[in-house]
């Protein structure tokens, strides 16, 4: 397919266009002279631009009415096998129209673009719609060998005639054609170098050509990153670098708006919602899997209690074949336990665990469970999401438990904002543990019965585990 232009008329739809792009990274985007202040290739009239597109056979996506569209091209309407594929998506990208073009998969990009903006394709074409499929436009490297068959073919499926198939094609096997072993219909494929079909060219038999020489390698990459506890020396040369040249971040706010001085302009920020980390991991695959250079943003380290873990469970779970050949990357991050036993000296020295208090991904039974076999065991335990807004009192029991194992006087660390404005870190006994000493920027070291509090005769005091017994 040629580079598709994405034609805006006002600067009201640049980042529109800039999310099409994220779809279509080749995707060149034309606005109207005067109008659009970004930089984009300039036209001067609309009618005329399009038009010219249009016959140089650039698929067109404009973002503006149908109308306009429909109107401007319509002169040109003559032959349905030449045309590029038109599409029409509102200037606030609510609706995703495919025109024109069915023959060269407008209905493809349609949900291709569709999938960026989160919305429905308003996809209109009936053997489409019934069979998520378009025989007439195949993927690049199948060729239809005798497209004048097709209409009577496709008109037979439509009316329930089922068909079989002679070879092997993926974008077939997984659409909803009706298949079935004795099928009156036949579609074979041929490898390009075999030119003779086995079968007779007729209306009842579609034949494809594969060339394996089109298959395109996939060269989409995700790289699931850890920014470290905040600030940018706490933050590896590897993950900047990963953070400078991909082509989209995706990740909660507050951990993009961290990195932001990294970004370069044309890198484009996904946001979400820092609840839904398994949407974010299958957005950020599907991403990838076009093609584009993901980092998907974690902070600390993404294998603690982070976006690593959810990717790696929406990769088994839904196993997409076109997520198969991604190159994934884990890169690591210092985690906020090292940067708060760093403060203080080295209260996880020796043999220790970490265990969240959070009880949305796991039942508070287990937790207790937890933190009563590692106080049993003497690990020293750094608390990961101690406190919420929803979740109060999960720290007054850890405490409770903590106690039947441990002495009242036990180093305890709190270490709040670590690396970022407004840090704090305070040690203090097990016995004056508060709730209120605590938020969802906190991370607690709890010592083991062998961590001990010293005092520098001139200077600071430190909380250490020492390795010898
Ligand atoms: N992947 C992160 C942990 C994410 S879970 C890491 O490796 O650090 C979120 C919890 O991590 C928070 O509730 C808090 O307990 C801790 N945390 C993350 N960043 C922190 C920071 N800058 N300061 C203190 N605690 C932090």
């Amino acid at each position: 397919m040629k580079p598709p232009a994405i034609v805006i008329l006002g600067e009201a739809s640049i980042s529109v266009a800039h999310q099409i792009q994220t779809a279509l990274p080749e995707a060149l985007v034309y606005g109207l002279a005067d109008r659009v202040q970004s930089k984009v290739i300039t036209y001067e009239n609309f009618g005329e631009t399009v038009r010219e597109l249009f016959q140089a056979g650039m698929p067109i996506i404009g973002v503006c009415a149908a109308g306009i569209l429909i109107r401007t091209i319509a002169p040109l309407l003559t032959n349905k096998w030449q045309e590029p594929p038109v599409l029409a998506i509102a200037e606030d990208g609510s609706a995703v129209v495919p025109l024109l073009g069915g023959l060269q998969g407008v209905n493809d990009l349609a949900r291709q673009l569709a999938a960026v903006l989160h919305v429905a394709p308003a996809i209109t074409t009936t053997g489409d719609i019934r069979f998520r499929t378009t025989l007439l436009s195949p993927p690049p490297a199948y060729t239809l060998v005798n497209p004048d068959d097709a209409k009577t073919f496709i008109a037979d499926l439509l009316a329930g005639v089922t068909v079989k198939l002679i070879g092997e094609a993926p974008w077939l096997e997984n659409s909803r054609l009706p298949f079935a072993e004795a099928g009156k219909l036949t579609i074979q494929i041929l490898p390009k170098s075999q030119s003779e079909p086995t079968s007779t060219l007729s209306k009842d038999c579609l034949v494809y050509e594969f060339n394996s020489d089109l298959i395109e390698p996939n060269r989409g990459k995700l790289a699931i990153v850890g920014t470290g506890p905040g600030s940018a020396e706490w933050m590896s040369p590897e993950v900047k670098e990963i953070l400078e040249s991909a082509t989209d971040w995706v990740g909660y706010k507050t951990y993009l708006d961290l990195a932001e001085p990294l970004r370069k302009t044309q890198t484009i920020r996904h946001e979400s919602d820092n609840r839904v980390e398994l949407d974010r991991a299958r957005f950020a695959l599907d991403l990838a899997a076009q093609n584009r250079t993901v980092a998907i943003v974690s902070s600390g380290d993404p294998g603690i209690y982070a976006m690593a873990a959810a990717v790696f469970e929406v990769l088994e779970r839904e196993a997409k074949s076109e997520w198969q050949a991604l190159e994934i990357q884990v890169c690591p991050g210092i985690s906020a336990m090292q940067a708060a036993a760093a403060q203080v000296g080295a209260p996880l020295g020796h043999d220790f665990c970490a265990i969240s208090l959070s009880d949305i991904l796991k039942p508070w039974d287990v937790i207790a469970q937890r933190i009563a076999a590692a106080a049993q065991a003497d690990f020293a335990i750094a608390f990961y999401n101690p406190v919420s807004k929803q979740r109060t009192w999960q720290l007054e029991k850890a405490k409770a438990i903590l106690l039947q194992w441990r002495s009242p006087e036990t180093p305890v660390v709190l270490a709040c904002n670590l690396g970022r404005p407004g840090q704090t870190v305070t040690v203090k006994s097990l016995d004056q543990l508060a709730i209120e000493d605590a938020d969802m920027r906190t991370v607690i070291l709890i010592g083991s019965s062998k961590t001990r509090m010293i005092q520098q005769r001139q200077g600071k005091q430190w909380v250490y585990t020492p390795r010898s017994y």
